[in-house]
């Protein structure tokens, strides 16, 4: 047993050098991708449930590798954010993403209504200039405060509960929007919630993905959907794919969704017609 334990722990060795090795060739790529712009923004939908009329866009990230292919963000975001070159990501992600919904804002194809929805990571939210990088990007893009929404997980609220409560206070001095993503999997005192100025809840695609026909699933949409309106947020539900989620969502009181019922992220080639379809309805 002995013998084979070392064995074991030798293989488990090398298989770790193996993948770190690997995270430093990722890492460094990282960083070239952003400069070469191998970085890209997909937007999927956010709709109001019953008329499909679009609430908002959420920008997400994909890295066109040269050789890989598209690469999906839930393989990079964590090397990314582990190493540091989150905040040079996030900072292109938001201009990129504030550009494009002031350019889209002006050919027509969006309202001044329409939210574009960013991700923050936890190291971004704590980056000590985030509320200042906002403020410059919104300036310098032309996009009104109101029209963003950022988007951070109980997780990076919790981290460190009198901070986030000050930087959200900041962010909406500013006019920025605010809302919890993937609400139901942290570990939030949901106490804490009433303290920060937050919009939104997001419901989580692993409670939607089960309803109606999972009673635990049913259960916590339902309880979400009740504290967001009792405490005044908007509730908006990912990973809706079923006609059969979108009545019930609709019969529980939750206004809007995304999800590939409605639509995929689509590349800006993609969105565009999208937005003109729907303008025009
Ligand atoms: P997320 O913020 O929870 O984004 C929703 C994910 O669900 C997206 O995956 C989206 O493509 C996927 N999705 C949308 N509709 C459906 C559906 O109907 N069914 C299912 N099964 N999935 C659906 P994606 O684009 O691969 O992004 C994965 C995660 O990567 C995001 O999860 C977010 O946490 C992170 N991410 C993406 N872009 C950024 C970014 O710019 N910055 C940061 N910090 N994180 C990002
Ligand atoms: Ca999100
Ligand atoms: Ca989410
Ligand atoms: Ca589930």
């Amino acid at each position: 047993a002995k013998e084979s334990g070392r064995n074991n722990f030798q293989y488990y060795s090398r298989e770790l050098t193996a993948k770190a090795v690997e995270r430093v060739r990722l890492e460094s790529s990282l960083h070239r991708a952003l400069e070469r712009g191998e970085l890209l923004l997909h937007y999927q939908p956010q709709v109001d449930l019953e008329h499909g009329r679009v609430r908002g866009l959420e920008a997400l990230v994909r890295w066109q590798h040269p050789e890989a292919g598209l690469i999906s963000p839930a393989t990079f975001i964590p090397l990314a954010e582990e190493s540091g070159i989150i905040l040079a990501i996030g900072a292109w992600v938001l201009e990129q993403a504030c550009g494009r919904m002031k350019d889209w804002l002006d050919r027509g194809l969006v309202t001044a209504e329409t939210l574009i929805s960013v991700n923050l990571s936890p190291k971004q939210f704590d980056q000590p200039n985030l509320v200042a990088l906002i403020d410059r990007i919104l300036t310098t893009t032309g996009l009104a405060a109101a029209q963003l929404e950022l988007e951070i997980t109980e997780s990076t609220v919790m981290q460190s509960v009198e901070q986030a409560g000050d930087v959200l206070h900041r962010l909406r001095e500013l006019g920025v929007k605010v809302a919890i993503d993937d609400f139901g999997t942290g570990y939030s005192s949901l106490i804490h919630l009433k303290r920060f100025p937050l919009t939104t809840l997001k419901i989580d695609k692993t409670f939607v993905s089960d309803i109606p026909h999972d009673a635990n699933d049913t259960a916590i949409t339902r309880a979400v959907i009740a504290l967001a309106h009792s405490l005044s947020l908007e509730v908006l539900a990912e990973g809706v794919e079923t006609q059969a989620q979108r009545a019930f969502l609709i019969d529980e009181g939750c206004p809007h969704g995304q999800g590939y019922l409605f639509s995929r992220p689509l590349d800006e080639s993609g969105i565009e017609p999208f937005l003109r379809e729907r303008l025009a309805q």
